[in-house]
């Protein structure tokens, strides 16, 4: 029954691969998969264009390995990624499909393994050979016929390639192979640059374009959030402990964003790494693996570092710095909700950011619906449910093998089940705050930045944004000193000279906001003047601190 095989065997595939993609599971094609195999398959050139997550990879894959002859010992097809965890991807993908191929050999070649090996394995007849651009030219150099036989070429995430500055291997890599091959191309935008590799190097291709709008971003709840550039990691701390996710992965621009947002993240006992593009290759595919499987929990990454990285368990991505462009945007969200799965995209927006989520709204054609920061109470609420899930199963048989052994405790020690059962709470918790007034005091209220009453830095000392007071923890105030950044004043300094000079414990000081012309230390009220009187000759990067108490209303 023909039904049974789904819309796959309509495709006229080769009947081995059709098996091979019936024992993947997958149902039915998807839009650019129904529109592209058969136009591959009748040998002509192609533009696809989609968005991340659309199934690029089989729309091509499977054609290609229908028209590939495993009796030939030679390579047949190309494919280039511009990654070397993308070729990977692709790589294996193939070896899915072409299970059911005897005598089909993919090889995967980038940079960073030994070459020999890879051309060994090229010359022993692979048909199939994905590459980096950057490590196939260095083989091109060394052999220039290893593409000679090439009839179908692939450029998976063209614009991607480009924007990694591929184009002159390109060229060359074009130059090597036969003028009659099939060249096809598939890219998620199709800036003016692909448009004129196109031109230059495919035979009146056929376009084949799926419309993004709801393709990628229906089966994923949009939510964003207003904060203050200087309580991103704050507000992550705190999103992070009511989402109910299973893997995240978090956006951000730098490298160094990376890895200050992975170690505060480390700090709070989160598994956590950061993915950027000066991590060590085998070390970015480690790090993917252990998301894969259950070792990490959260990636922090910047948008090159987490292209195409495809992980089912990714339940969420944070936005915690703003795309540079929609289409980053989409493609960032697309790492969640793989395959139809549900997922959760946050994004946090600060003020001067508005009118960058008003274009991803008008773009994804979809409202990203405003959340407020999770407040104390929540935390709190977040926190007992987590210990609920996790005592609750242990509940049946505990007592089996542990009453026993309670029964002797509470004798020995001489107390309640109650008191028991209390201190092995606290040490399973491992001093976790867990009453509300605990939760406040360990994270001071972080408030929306987009509330009405937001306002100018007192003195109309203007700050590059404007900021929304926050409030102060209970028994503190807010001290002000006339420096600055400008004087070469960093929190640091701030913090050290009161430390040294006022003869506080670390714990007392709490916020210390540093701005260009000012900055704002929040003191114990308690004994404020005395300590003031301490601080008064008090210097700091040469200049007198002279700290006052700032009233704000
Ligand atoms: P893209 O290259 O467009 O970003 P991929 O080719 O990486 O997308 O596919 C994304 C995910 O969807 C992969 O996990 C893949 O196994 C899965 N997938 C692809 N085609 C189908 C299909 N027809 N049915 C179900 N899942 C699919
Ligand atoms: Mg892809």
């Amino acid at each position: 029954m023909t039904q049974e095989l789904g819309g796959f065997a309509a495709l006229g595939l080769n009947p081995n691969v059709l098996a091979a993609v019936i024992a993947t599971g997958y149902e039915e094609p998807s839009a650019i998969q129904l529109q592209s195999i058969p136009v591959i398959l009748a040998g002509h050139d192609m533009i696809g264009q989609a968005q991340t997550g659309t199934g690029k990879t089989a729309a091509f894959a499977l054609p290609i390995l229908s028209r590939i002859d495993p009796a030939k010992k030679e390579p047949q097809a190309l494919i280039l990624a511009p990654t070397r965890e993308l070729a990977l991807q692709v790589a294996t993908a193939f070896e899915t499909y072409a299970k059911q191929m005897p005598g089909l050999n993919v090889i995967a070649v980038y940079g960073g393994a030994p070459m020999g090996p890879q051309l060994k394995a090229i010359r022993q007849g692979a048909q199939v050979i994905v590459a980096t651009p950057g490590r196939l030219v260095d083989h091109l150099r060394r052999d220039e016929k290893v593409l000679s036989t090439i009839q179908h070429l692939v450029l998976d995430e063209a614009d991607e390639m480009l924007k990694l500055g591929f184009m002159d291997d390109l060229e060359v890599i074009f130059q090597a192979m036969p003028e009659s091959r099939q060249s096809v191309l598939f890219s998620a935008t199709l800036p003016h640059s692909i448009r004129s590799i196109a031109e230059k190097h495919l035979k009146e291709p056929k376009h084949v374009k799926i419309e993004t709008k709801t393709q990628t971003v229906t089966a994923i709840e949009q939510a964003h959030l207003m904060v203050h550039a200087d309580q991103k990691v704050a507000a992550v701390c705190r999103l992070l402990e009511v989402e109910d996710f299973d893997a995240l992965i978090a956006f951000v621009r730098t490298k160094q964003a990376t890895l200050d947002l992975a170690s505060a993240l480390e700090a709070k006992g989160y598994k956590v790494a950061a993915l950027n593009g000066d991590i060590a290759q085998n070390q970015r595919e480690r790090v993917i693996e252990s998301l894969k499987d259950g070792r990490l929990d959260i990636v922090v990454a910047t948008d090159v570092a987490a292209r195409g990285l495809d992980v089912p368990r990714i339940t969420h991505v944070m936005n915690v710095d703003m795309p540079y462009d929609p289409e980053s945007y989409v493609h960032r969200i697309g790492r969640t909700g793989r395959a139809g799965r549900a997922g959760r995209a946050l994004l946090l927006v600060t003020p001067r950011e508005r009118r960058m989520l008003q274009v991803i709204e008008r773009v994804t054609g979809q409202k990203v619906a405003e959340v407020r920061l999770p407040d104390s109470q929540q935390v709190l609420d977040a926190r007992i449910r987590k210990l609920t899930t996790s005592l609750s199963p242990l509940v049946a048989d505990a007592e089996a093998s542990h009453g026993d052994l309670l029964d002797r405790l509470i004798a020995d020690i001489g107390c309640s089940p109650r008191a028991l059962a209390a201190a092995l709470l606290r040490k399973a918790t491992n001093g976790q705050a867990l009453t509300l007034a605990e939760v406040e005091r360990e994270q001071p209220l972080v408030p929306s930045a987009g509330a009405p009453r937001e306002r100018r830095e007192r003195d109309g000392e203007r700050s590059g944004e404007r900021r929304a007071p926050v409030p102060l923890a209970e028994g503190r105030v807010r001290c002000r000193t006339a420096l600055g950044t400008r004087d070469g004043i960093a929190a640091k300094n701030l913090l050290g000279a009161i430390l040294n000079e006022g003869g506080l414990v670390r714990e007392a000081i709490g916020r210390i906001q540093v701005r260009e012309s000012f900055s704002l230390v929040e003191l114990p009220e308690d004994g404020l003047d005395r300590l003031l009187g301490k601080l008064k000759d008090t210097r700091v990067a040469g200049k007198q601190l002279k700290l006052r108490r700032y009233r704000e209303d």
